[in-house]
């Protein structure tokens, strides 16, 4: 049904090497340009005091632009603007409101292979993983467009038993606060936008410190579509400084975030501590994401999964595999394909087509990511690094790196980069396991690799997340057919790209006639 009134963007064959020359040609085509950005306010691009050069995650001494970064006083000037805007935005039909969406990811579609080149140089992105990210971004706009048709359309008649109509509506609920973070700064950043300008919200848009350029290019684009200047406005700066203000004023409609959960509470406690409007907080946050192994399962379709759900965009996904809990009968064979696996992967320059793994997003999470191996590698045992080039003394790049360990509850926080934990378990430890799991309190993503079906729906069920995946990689869920999103730590829901995703952008207005 979902596919009935929409399709999901066409991506590129990079197996085909005459497609993926010419588009190699045309993204390394922006490898030397310069992007300029700044705060947008009213449709203005502000010169701000505040400039920021950024350099690449892949290049550190490569600048790829500056960025102006915003304060409170600006934030401030945007939320009235964007408040005063919101009830005419709000009673804009919703069709004009989808529309502007669909410009947008033609818009996007248009400018693909800029944005493929801002994702590389910006936040490290291999050219398969930026395809994927322009692909997503479009998907959520055409997704969200046709739903908010659905649901926004008409009102819902509902029965009048005693002569009176009744009818329910959905309804925006003010100006949305989006803070996103750097792994999908394309995606992430223009789903929440696109969700809450749909339907009928107005937005303030803070990106991560690290990836404000294309986020800027991202917003810029929506004004091209349609979306008016008052209504949408650009605040990169400091998530302590402005994204910290934003959230704690009164006048705010809702907030919607993405990122660690430590910011989420801290975002959580701000609105707790208001003292006007209860607003909705859509938080999706990390994961401590685990892959379990019975010995029915194939080893090496395993570990090509593994591979991929670890090390596939450094680890730098919310969804990524963690910790390999691998029946005890077949971890030796495991392990041994792991490390064949591992050496033959290829790290380096991420706008290269045989590179397979790329930088982490900069030096402070380099340095936590090898501090991380450094203690993990005390208490564990070593199974792999892969090789780094010379090439990759240029960047922030870490060794993807397998360890056994013992517990998981050896791992105290997410380690958010190319780092795999593998736990050997008996059958009779299996209780203990899925215990263990659930107990992190996290709950996001989770594998299973078994030919048994009974056991894989019976763990499934039994594994408190909001994703699993079975003999299969357990990244890169696609909009309207695997909607995404965790529970307890890992987030509140509802899920992105999932048909209940825009009730949380709403209120409903319930009205009862009786001329
Ligand atoms: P982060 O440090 O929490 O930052 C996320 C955003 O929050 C940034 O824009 C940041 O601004 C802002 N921020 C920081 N402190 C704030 C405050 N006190 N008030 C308001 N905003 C504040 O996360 P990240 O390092 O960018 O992203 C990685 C995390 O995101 C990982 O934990 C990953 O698992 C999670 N993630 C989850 C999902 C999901 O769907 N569940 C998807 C992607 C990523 P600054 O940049 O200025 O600090």
């Amino acid at each position: 049904q979902i596919f009935s009134d929409r399709k999901n963007s066409l991506g590129l064959n990079m197996n085909i090497h005459s497609q993926a020359d010419d588009f190699i040609a045309a993204v390394h085509q922006y490898r030397d340009k310069q992007w300029q950005g700044g705060p947008i306010v009213n449709g203005d691009v502000i010169d701000a005091h505040h400039r920021v050069a950024i350099f690449s995650p892949q290049e550190n001494e490569r600048q790829i632009g500056v960025i102006n970064w915003g304060d409170k006083a600006l934030a401030e000037q945007a939320l009235n603007s964007a408040n005063a805007a919101y009830r005419r935005w709000r009673d804009t039909d919703v069709e004009v409101r989808a529309k502007a969406l669909e410009k947008l990811a033609d818009l996007l579609e248009a400018n693909r292979n800029e944005l493929i080149a801002l994702c590389s140089l910006e936040a490290g992105k291999s050219l398969q993983d930026g395809i994927d990210e322009v692909r997503e971004a479009v998907d959520f706009c055409r997704y969200y467009a046709v739903q908010a048709r659905k649901m926004m359309g008409e009102g819902t008649t509902l029965p009048g038993p005693t002569g009176e109509t009744n009818e329910l509506f959905l309804q925006g609920r003010g100006t949305f606060i989006c803070i996103s973070p750097w792994n999908f700064p394309l995606a992430i950043f223009l789903g929440q936008v696109s969700a809450a300008l749909v339907t009928g919200n107005c937005v303030i848009a803070k990106p991560a410190e690290q990836t404000g350029l294309i986020a800027f290019r991202a917003v810029q684009l929506a004004l091209e579509a349609g979306i008016p200047g008052d209504v949408l406005h650009f605040m990169p700066g400091s998530g302590a400084e402005v994204g910290s203000y934003l959230v704690s004023q009164e006048d705010i409609g809702g907030v919607c975030f993405t990122g660690s959960t430590y910011t989420a509470q801290s975002i959580n406690r701000a609105l707790a501590a208001r003292t006007r409007a209860i607003v909705p907080f859509v938080a999706e946050t990390g994961g401590q994401n685990a892959m379990l192994i019975d010995s029915t399962a194939l080893p090496e379709q395993a570990v090509t999964d593994i591979v991929a759900s670890a090390f596939k965009s450094a680890g730098q996904r919310c969804s990524a595999l963690r910790v390999l809990f691998v029946q005890d009968d077949i971890a030796d064979r495991v392990i041994e394909l792991l490390k064949g696996a591992m050496a033959e992967l290829e790290v380096g320059d991420p706008m290269l087509h045989e590179t397979d793994v790329g930088p982490v997003i900069d030096g402070v999470a380099k340095s936590n990511l090898e501090q991380h191996i450094n203690d993990i590698s005390q208490a564990g045992r070593l199974i792999a690094r892969a090789n780094m080039p010379e090439y990759t003394l240029k960047g922030t790049f870490v060794a993807p790196t397998a360890i056994e360990i013992d517990s998981i509850n050896q791992l105290v926080k997410e380690n958010f980069g190319p780092i795999l934990h593998v736990i050997r378990y008996k059958t009779d430890e299996l209780d203990a396991v899925i215990d263990s799991i659930n107990n992190t309190g996290f709950g996001l993503t989770f594998g299973i690799h078994s030919r048994n079906e009974t056991f894989a729906a019976d763990v499934a069920r039994r594994i408190d997340v909001g994703n699993v995946y079975i003999n299969r990689n357990q990244i890169g869920a696609v909009v309207g057919v695997q909607p995404f999103g965790g529970q307890g730590l890992s987030g509140t829901g509802p899920k992105a790209g999932g048909p209940h995703y825009l009730t949380r952008f709403v209120t409903e207005k319930t009205k009862t006639n009786n001329i």
